[in-house]
């Protein structure tokens, strides 16, 4: 097993925040994605799918 920066940095960060794909694999979807907020969402599907979660949130009653 090889450790480098580069390397922890594609394992921690190269993995859609919404649907948890890992992007890393599947290199040739890369056109596909999107950065938003300094995270890479696999797809705009995602990214717009997260902010509807966090425009619903934001209106729920806490309780
Ligand atoms: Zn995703």
């Amino acid at each position: 097993m090889r450790f480098s920066a580069n390397r922890l940095y594609i394992e921690a960060y190269e993995k859609c925040p919404n649907c948890g794909v890992l992007l890393y694999d599947n290199p040739g979807a890369r056109a596909s994605w999107v950065i938003q907020n300094g995270k890479t969402y696999c797809s705009q599907w995602c990214v717009t799918w997260e902010a509807d979660r966090a425009a619903r949130r934001a209106s729920a009653p806490t309780s």
